[in-house]
């Protein structure tokens, strides 16, 4: 029975797949069972950061595998406290909670700013402020915070009580918040809203918000963090000063894990028990996140997402001026939307048959999430292929 067949009858249906399926992969390239080479310009949505079958990463998994997987949170064991001294450094937040992927570090964030204000005995705080166009992950509280209607709506009740800002508006922001709100929640640089980064002026009006009224700030880093947009972290890039950070993604290279970073006062309001998983943390995890860590700032990786980031924005702008379909160039480092007048999808198509992996986002949105090895070579071959791909897409419109 092939792949898609078996999935079709034992695999529960919430995803529709590319019919392509991958067997191998190599830095930024991936290989399918007939033997096509995709470039891979979205890295498992950003997941593959040091690309794939990266030698160093398979050899120290390897290793771990062979040594100790996994103890649970029990006991103690060597790498979780590098990896948060490690992620403390970059982030200037102290404390770390690890978790498997980006919506549970998101629902760490969330119930640390709860907790929070519970240890502090401020009861009326229950409101959160979230941003139009934000994406959070699919479990019940990062849920809550998620604007697209057509995620939520089959999942009511959620968390009660948000106020959603457009994510353009410092004026509404400034209204929204108040000495009721919880958090505010934001993504430096919207991913799955279709890559739209906060304005300066908006970020203002966070810091202005949180002086005013107290409340506390959830940066959702999960996409736009970890060195991706040529900073350690988006909300660097704009001066923030978050009290709870989630990541993902980035951070294991492909193995599941998630963190939450905690500044000194929410991390002095949590105690023992109030949280927890089972997995969160685990050998192989933290060794993951280890290799990866060590690539960004010992390995000069940072500056190489820099210095490639900047050659593929600047194509990308000069693929603007070609081609009119691009209504706008958005995004920074290795993290680009093609904001498109018509829908996305046949572009994804052309990419696909040219063997070129782009996905779609907001509709219109082309989004591109390379690993961060990309080369200047592969990210010249990329523009290339892309400018015959929205050749193509247009063409296969309106055919
Ligand atoms: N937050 C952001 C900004 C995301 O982009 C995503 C996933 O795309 C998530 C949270 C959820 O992460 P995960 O799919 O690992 O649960």
């Amino acid at each position: 029975m092939d792949v898609a067949t078996i999935e079709s009858r034992h695999v529960l249906q919430t995803y529709k797949r590319a019919p392509v399926v991958f067997t191998r992969g190599e830095g930024v390239y991936l290989v399918a069972d007939d033997g096509k080479r995709y470039l891979d310009l979205v890295s498992g949505i950003g997941v593959a950061s040091l690309g794939h079958a990266n030698p160093a990463l398979a050899a120290a998994l390897a290793d771990q595998a062979q040594t100790l997987v996994h103890t649970s949170n029990l006991y103690y064991h060597g790498l979780q406290g590098q990896v948060a001294s490690r992620l403390a450094s970059l982030s200037g937040l102290p404390r770390a909670f690890f978790c498997n992927s980006g919506t549970e570090a998101m629902e760490g964030c969330l119930k640390f700013a709860r907790r929070f204000w519970h240890t502090a005995g401020d009861t009326r705080r229950t409101g959160l402020v979230a941003l139009e166009h934000s994406f959070h992950g699919r479990t019940m509280g990062s849920l809550s915070v998620t604007w697209d209607e057509h995620y939520r709506a089959p999942f009511a009740p959620l968390l009660q009580d948000v106020v959603w800002v457009p994510a353009d508006d410092p004026a509404a922001l400034a209204e929204a918040v108040s000495d009721r709100t919880t958090a505010i929640v934001i993504e430096a640089i919207q991913g799955e809203g279709g890559v739209r980064p906060l304005s300066p002026a908006f970020a203002a009006a966070v810091r202005d918000a949180q002086q005013r009224t107290g409340a506390l700030l959830i940066a959702d880093e999960v996409q736009c963090g970890l060195g991706r947009t040529g900073h350690a972290f988006g909300y660097q890039r704009l001066g923030l000063e978050p009290d709870l950070v989630a990541i993902g993604k980035a951070l294991g290279g492909g193995m599941p894990v998630g963190a939450v970073l905690l500044s000194e006062r929410t991390a002095a309001a949590v105690s023992a028990g109030d949280h927890g998983t089972t997995y969160g943390g685990n050998l192989l995890a933290c060794r993951a996140a280890l290799v990866f860590l060590g690539a960004l700032t010992d390995g000069g990786l940072q500056e190489h997402v820099c210095a490639v980031g900047a050659r593929l924005g600047a194509g990308l702008s000069e693929l603007a001026r070609k081609h009119a379909v691009i209504r706008e160039v958005r995004g920074a480092g290795l993290m680009w939307g093609l904001d498109l007048r018509v829908d996305a999808a046949p572009f994804v198509q052309a990419g696909l048959d040219r063997g070129v992996l782009i996905n779609r986002t907001a509709t219109t949105v082309l989004r591109l999430l390379p690993p961060f090895v990309i080369t200047a070579a592969e990210v010249d071959e990329a523009l290339a292929q892309l400018d015959l791909i929205l050749a193509d897409g247009v063409q296969e419109r309106s055919a």
